[in-house]
């Protein structure tokens, strides 16, 4: 089969891949995405929706950059994608509450220098908005703007939204096996695809990996170095008859999240175990113990639902969203690690805008592949 050539060419069609698709379909180029199974149903379908970093404070500056545009932008995103598909995602502001953290202090001071609301609670204040917890939590800080959204859903609105464009070629099913080059040029990518494993190759013009935790490896399977390595994460669902919480619920690490239909998460564990993302025994334990010390309640109940799903790590914890040093045309955005689904949108954003030439969202500098 022979495939048109199209001015960019993705790899990876997780929520970076399908953000990145849209961002330049919409500036009216014709892109190709390539995706080894159907799109989003790997990290981007196993998170927790949560719209926000863990203590956000905790994060270097670039982090808060992304997050922090993201933020401001998921309601706009998710009203034009509900609009055009009919989808709705269920972005829902339900505020985090962050439960007995140490450094209030530094909390306060970033949340006052970046604008972002924050409340200090003590005793039963705690209480007062979340009733069911258990006892014993001393003081917590509250983010009322933040937002949870149901990332399954979020993944099919884009996928139905990016395939509203003629110039977007989807190749599900296509596994990308490697890259080959001319000199710094890449010029084809080898894949194989469909039931019969039936290799192919499509030209390449402009080629942006956006492979999740895999990124490093397809590049190392064409001898380019990327240091993305996949961090494994669990994740637990109970399912009550309306929600039992109205707030997302942090302490020591550990979250629970409520969604408007009752369903209500538990995350997460992170292993660093290589590609293997079975669910385990001892997380679902590990799980459900924290879930029922933060919210008793819970010792009644049995999870529905137990599965994992492996983020795009970096040494620094900070993604990779640029040219790759020594290429004229090859470009990776991944690495987003345990943020990937709020930072998708600025991710996406600053990407197209270095591949456009446009004027970039926030400084391009930090998340430079040049770093490495
Ligand atoms: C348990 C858990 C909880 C999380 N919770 C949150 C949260 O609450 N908030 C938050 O912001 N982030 C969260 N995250 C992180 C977030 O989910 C990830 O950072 C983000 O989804 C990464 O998106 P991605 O598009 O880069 O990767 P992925 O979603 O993994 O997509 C990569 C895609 O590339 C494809 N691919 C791989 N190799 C090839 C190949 N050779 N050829 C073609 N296609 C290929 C894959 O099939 C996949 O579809 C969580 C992650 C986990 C695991």
């Amino acid at each position: 089969m022979k495939y048109a050539s199209t001015d960019f060419q993705i790899i990876g069609g997780g929520i970076n891949g399908l953000l990145l698709t849209l961002e330049l379909a919409k500036s009216g180029a014709s892109v190709t995405l390539i995706e080894r199974d159907r799109p989003g149903r790997e990290a981007s379908w196993a998170g927790g929706g949560i719209v926000s970093p863990l203590y956000p404070w905790r994060y270097a500056p670039s982090i808060t950059a992304l997050a922090s545009w993201a933020q401001d932008y998921y309601p706009e995103l998710v009203a034009e994608l509900t609009a055009n598909t009919g989808i709705d995602s269920e972005l829902s502001e339900s505020g985090l509450l962050m439960l007995d953290a140490d450094d209030q202090d530094e909390a306060l001071l970033w949340a006052a220098s970046h604008q972002r609301e924050m409340h200090c609670l003590a005793g039963q204040q705690i209480y007062n908005r979340e009733s069911g917890l258990a006892p014993g939590f001393q003081n917590g800080l509250w983010m009322p703007k933040v937002a949870n959204v149901r990332n399954p859903r979020l993944l099919q609105a884009l996928l139905a939204q990016v395939q509203h464009f003629p110039d977007v070629t989807l190749l599900e099913n296509s596994e990308v096996l490697g890259l080959e080059s001319e000199g710094a040029m890449v010029r084809q990518i080898r894949m194989h695809g469909g039931c019969d494993k039936k290799p192919f190759t499509i030209p390449a013009r402009q080629v942006v990996v956006c492979a999740g935790a895999w990124s490093g490896r397809i590049l190392s399977e064409s001898g380019k170095i990327l240091d993305v390595h996949p961090v494994k994460g669990q994740m637990l669902l109970y399912k009550f008859s309306k929600p039992p919480l109205s707030s997302i619920i942090l302490t020591a690490g550990r979250y629970l999240i409520p969604r408007c239909d009752g369903h209500v998460l538990i995350g997460s564990t992170l292993e660093y175990e290589g590609f293997d993302k079975t669910p385990s025994a001892e997380a679902r334990l590990s799980l459900q113990r924290s879930a029922e010390s933060m919210f008793p309640e819970l010792q009644a109940m049995e999870p529905v639902g137990h599965w994992a799903g492996l983020r795009p790590g970096t040494r620094d914890g900070v993604p990779y969203i640029g040219k790759l040093p020594d290429w004229q045309n090859l470009f990776v955005n991944a690495g987003q690690f345990r943020n990937g689904l709020v930072l998708a949108p600025a991710s996406a954003r600053l990407m197209a805008d270095l591949l456009l030439g446009r004027e970039p969202i926030v400084d391009p500098l930090p998340y430079d592949p040049a770093r490495q």
